[in-house]
């Protein structure tokens, strides 16, 4: 049977991926988990036959697509991974670092994880139209404090069938983040900038999604609304690759023998991607734990230690703004397994979280969650020192969000005393965050008016070389100007 997607909040309703990946989000409001996790276990030495990238992507999603062909999942992957979007032979890299390996996942067109994910949506999204039997196009629609709205402009730009709209704070983000926006090319994007902060921006797009009049306008145009947020399965799914990649790695390398435990240490946010290896353990990989990195928003840590998650509690604003969330959407899918897919447990857990802003898991749940995770955070001046300290001593530069996994992980390892090989998962370049990379490292720059300098002064002092998507925004062409006051959000998707 192909319509294997199913809720985490027990609607009846059971879609195929296709389906599940152009819908985005379950009617009653749950997110869709394939109802066959538990048997997808492979013995580990099935995955021996693979080598390249695209072998394990073609492997996995292989398991979870079940109503696409073979070379339509051929077709996705080669053309996310192998048509030089990423800068390497492959598209991520892991590197020996001292006692711990980095698994860089920043090195695509940019510069940050999610376009591990959001290079291969759009042609997931292109190939589901067709199995779905849909003649209507699509149009993406995004809310982003900086690095989704990005990574999925430049995934969907000049994809036949698809537009996408990108929404943005016009305050809250980075100059590097709105440039790279501003700049975009493709003739089915647009940029919006929204008077307003990322709350504002995101607000005002789902009311677009929850309106009437506006769906109504779209579907007399034979369009339909679409999401690319990490909630969607199609961004979920390609994640499980680069752990199986990255253990394969270790194994082929002799740092470890086939069987052997690691561990994983992940910077967190909306968690998806530490969910995403949850599921490469369900399906056979050896994992001991997953350590879980929160910055000052620890919101997760709380959980971990106590069961409560408690969104009645300051928002702080952070040096790594990807982790700085205090609503994890993708924790519902880990509760959703961890409880045995009962699925009143979890809308039970939801409704708290909507009337009363927290919940609390049971005895049992929280006995499961801890058995396999540990929680932690880093302040920002443990970030600080993390990024000066692996530099000096390492010569590695790291961005802060991946120096909240590494402060994290030293602080596991003098409290647990655990020597599993670990490795440590890199979401963003450094130069995508250089003002707070550069302070760490030397004080206080003189507030330089051009964030482009400020790029150069960091790569030329510490050696690193720009990577090429941020090393040519300083002469791209601005293609967008738009803005908005947020109650206009619609509006402007009229012209479009
Ligand atoms: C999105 C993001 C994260 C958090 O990942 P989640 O899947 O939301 O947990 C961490 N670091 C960077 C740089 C990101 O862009």
């Amino acid at each position: 049977m192909k319509e294997q997607y199913i809720s985490t909040r027990g609607s009846q309703e059971r879609l195929t991926a296709s389906s599940a990946i152009i819908k985005g989000i379950a009617s009653d409001g749950g997110l869709f988990v394939n109802a066959h996790l538990n048997r997808m276990n492979l013995p580990l030495k099935d995955w021996l036959t693979c080598t390249t990238y695209s072998d394990f992507a073609q492997k996995v999603l292989g398991l979870f697509l079940t109503d696409f062909t073979p070379s339509q999942i051929e077709h996705c992957v080669s053309q996310a991974y192998e048509t030089g979007k990423f800068s390497g032979r492959e598209p991520v890299r892991l590197r020996a670092v001292g006692d711990r390996y980095f698994l860089e996942l920043y090195h695509g067109p940019t510069a940050a994880f999610k376009d591990m994910a959001l290079t291969i949506l759009p042609h997931l999204m292109t190939a589901s139209l067709k199995n779905t039997g849909d003649d209507h196009r699509v149009l993406i629609l995004t809310a982003t404090s900086g690095d989704t709205g990005k990574a999925a402009l430049e995934g969907f730009k000049d994809v036949p069938g698809i537009g996408i709209v990108v929404y943005y704070p016009k305050d809250g983000v980075s100059i590097v983040q709105e440039r790279q926006m501003l700049t975009q090319e493709g003739d089915n994007t647009k940029v919006i900038g929204v008077v307003g902060n990322f709350d504002d921006t995101q607000t005002g797009v789902k009311k677009i999604f929850g309106d009437k009049q506006t769906a109504e306008q779209l579907s007399n145009k034979n369009i339909v609304l679409s999401s690319a947020n990490s909630i969607n399965i199609g961004r979920l799914l390609p994640q499980i690759v680069y752990y199986f990649y990255s253990y394969f790695e270790l194994v082929r390398s002799e740092k470890i023998a086939l069987g052997d435990e690691i561990n994983f240490v992940v910077p967190t946010g909306n968690f998806g991607n530490i969910l995403a290896g949850y599921y490469a353990r369900k399906m056979g990989l050896p994992v001991h734990k997953f350590i879980c990195a929160s910055n000052t928003n620890c919101i997760l840590t709380d959980f971990m230690n106590t069961g409560v998650y408690d969104t009645k509690r300051p928002f702080y604003k952070t040096s790594s703004p990807s982790m700085d969330i205090l609503v994890s959407s993708n924790l519902e899918r880990l509760l959703y397994d961890l409880c045995d897919e009962d699925a009143s447990i979890v809308k039970n857990y939801m409704d708290r979280l909507n009337t009363d802003g927290f919940y609390r898991v049971d005895e049992a749940l929280l006995d499961k969650v801890q058995a396999l995770f540990y929680g932690g955070f880093a302040d920002e001046a443990a970030t600080e020192q993390a990024i000066r300290k692996t530099f000096n001593e390492k010569g590695y530069l790291m961005d802060p969000h991946t120096a909240v996994a590494d402060a994290v992980y030293d602080a596991y390892v003098e409290k647990m005393s655990d020597k599993t090989p670990a490795v440590v998962l890199s979401t963003a370049s450094p130069f995508k965050f250089s003002r707070s990379v550069y302070t760490a490292l030397y004080g206080q720059s003189e507030e330089t008016a051009n964030p482009f300098e400020e790029l150069k002064q960091l790569s030329e002092k510490t050696g690193v070389a720009v990577p090429k998507p941020l090393r040519d925004l300083e002469t791209k062409p601005l293609r967008h100007n738009t803005v908005v006051e947020k109650q206009n959000m619609a509006t402007v998707l009229k012209d479009f």
